[in-house]
């Protein structure tokens, strides 16, 4: 079983965790660079992502985690972490700084206030059973506004890209570990046996 870690600098780490094991990961909690030593690949969960940015900053993890993604650790971001697997983003704090790996634009608080939170039944490209629409619950969420060549776009809400891929990177606008349909979840964790089989040069 692969050994993917939570980044657990803030947000919403148990319920990755449990998500993770679930989706048959062994897990670890990270906050510190040695922690990312060993590791299958990395959950970066949700939050707000200027504290986790902050965070990350002061306690040496940003470089560490930069490097790691550049040589192909495999990371997935869920809203906030989406944030900050983007390349670019757009109503970021002026000091805010992101892990990047997907060349993308991702708007922060897409959705605007009236609709803060909400629900979609969404077909997510790559998902087991596919046929089954995934519940997708997001909060102050996120959306992919562009996308380079390289970024597979696994989901929509209406017009708005809310899931991607680039290599061994995915990220979601929206929460898969407040609900019990673990797929997002099986998806990463398949990505992070893939590249333990094909590591990267
Ligand atoms: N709005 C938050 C941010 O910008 C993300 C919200 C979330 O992760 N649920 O970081």
């Amino acid at each position: 079983r692969p050994l993917v870690g939570v980044l657990a600098v803030q947000g919403d780490v148990r319920e990755h965790l449990a998500a993770l094991e679930a989706a048959g990961a062994r897990t670890r909690t990270v906050r510190r660079p040695t922690e990312l030593d060993g590791l299958d690949g990395l959950v970066v969960p949700g939050g707000e992502s200027t504290t986790i940015d902050r965070l990350c900053r002061i306690f040496g993890l940003h470089e560490p985690l930069r490097e790691r993604i550049a040589s192909g650790l495999p990371v997935y971001g869920s809203c906030a972490g989406m944030i900050q697997l983007a390349d670019r983003i757009l109503d970021g704090h002026v000091e805010q700084q992101t892990f990047g790996g997907i060349d993308m634009t991702v708007r922060r608080n897409a959705f605007g206030r009236q609709v803060d939170s909400f629900e979609s039944d969404l077909h997510v490209e790559g998902l087991r059973d596919a046929g089954r629409p995934f519940r997708a619950v997001f909060i102050r969420a996120p959306r992919v506004e562009d996308a380079g060549p390289d970024v597979q776009v696994l989901a929509r809400v209406d017009d708005a890209v809310v899931a991607v891929r680039q290599g061994n990177l995915l990220a979601t606008s929206f929460h898969p570990e407040v609900t019990d349909d673990h797929r997002v979840h099986e998806l990463f964790v398949r990505i992070c046996e893939q590249a333990r089989a094909v590591p990267a040069a």
